[in-house]
């Protein structure tokens, strides 16, 4: 302290520390506090004169006393500051956020400076906590890694149906095919298309075109486990890969596929439009050398059941 030292110049500096937006605290050794500033009332609810002598841990019980306390000691016997931040805790005191625009955090996000105050003599027989309102950045942040997080949900989806685009598709089955090949469980690749499909968009215009493919996809999706890749592999054309799944189990997944779809009803100007599909399903073979071999089989089913007479389902036959 300076020797000529006004005592305006507390005043202007106690005024300040009232008036600040943010959380200053001072307590002694014992956590009991000293100086509760007003942002500190305001947020708490609690006047300065109420919490006088009360211990940190009797006003705020959510403090992880364990914790908060070994970071103060270890702050203090450094002689050095402690930082808290929100993305490693999100608050040290719960205070209520008013942040109503963005309806994520009912909860103010913090971050903590803790602050050892030494005394003329040299010891440390206070601690300062400074309290910052971070919500605004922490929600923002949380917001921008939600959308983030969407996006690339959306780069993996066909926009139509909302099934995995081929591209993804494809890196699905690779990966499934060197995993399984590792441990030679079986896979099984059940691949179809919507029978004289040009007809519809010929008779019924394309608009209906595209809600027959996206009910398609919805059956397809609703039938699917959710360790299944269902893909839109072409315009009218879907792939579903099933990990440990035999062709027996792909043979009666294609089988109920292919009822439930041949009992969809789309609507075209008050009347209900019906439809089939024919199926193609191959699986995982030891012998095989690359993913695309099992693609390639189950399209060559799909062929043969198109060959002989649509609306049915061929399991690949090695000659
Ligand atoms: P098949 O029974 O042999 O499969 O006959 P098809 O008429 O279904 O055969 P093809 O595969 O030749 O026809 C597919 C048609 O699907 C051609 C294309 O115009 C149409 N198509 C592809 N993508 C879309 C789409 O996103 N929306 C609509 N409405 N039509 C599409
Ligand atoms: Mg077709
Ligand atoms: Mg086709």
């Amino acid at each position: 302290m300076p020797a000529q030292f006004d005592i305006n110049e507390l005043h202007w500096l106690l005024d300040i520390v009232q008036s600040i937006d943010v959380g200053v605290v001072v307590t002694d050794r014992e956590y009991r506090v000293e100086v509760w500033n007003s942002f500190m009332e305001n947020h708490s609810g609690r006047s300065a004169t109420e919490v006088a002598q009360k211990t940190l841990f009797e006003l705020f019980p959510e403090i992880d006393q364990g914790w908060f306390t070994h970071k103060v000691e270890t702050a203090v016997m450094l002689g050095t500051r402690a930082f808290t931040i929100w993305e490693q805790r999100p608050n040290l005191v719960r205070f209520k956020s008013y942040q109503p625009i963005t309806g994520l955090a009912d909860e103010m996000y913090q971050n903590v400076t803790i602050l050892p105050l030494r005394s003329t003599n040299g010891e440390t027989d206070h601690v300062c906590l400074i309290i910052y309102d971070v919500t605004g950045v922490a929600v923002n942040k949380r917001q921008l890694e939600s959308a983030n997080a969407q996006l690339q949900e959306l780069a993996l989806r066909d926009g139509l149906t909302g099934l995995l685009n081929r591209r993804h598709w494809e890196q699905c089955v690779e990966r499934e095919f060197a995993r399984h090949m590792r441990y030679e469980t079986p896979v099984s690749l059940v691949m179809f298309d919507i029978d004289h499909f040009k007809a519809v968009n010929d008779t019924y215009g394309h608009q209906t075109g595209d809600e027959v493919i996206r009910e398609v996809a919805r059956v397809t999706r609703n039938m699917a486990r959710e360790t299944d890749y269902a893909g839109r592999y072409g315009g009218e054309e879907f792939v579903v890969l099933l990990p440990d799944t035999d062709l027996n189990g792909a043979r009666q997944f294609a089988e109920r596929l292919r009822l439930a779809i041949s009992k969809l009803r789309v609507d075209h100007e008050g009347k209900p439009l019906q439809f089939t599909v024919s199926l193609g399903a191959a699986c995982l073979d030891s012998r095989m050398n690359a993913h695309a071999e099992l693609i390639e089989r189950a399209d060559k089913a799909l062929y043969q059941s198109k060959e002989n007479g649509r609306n049915q389902t061929t399991i690949f036959q090695d000659e």
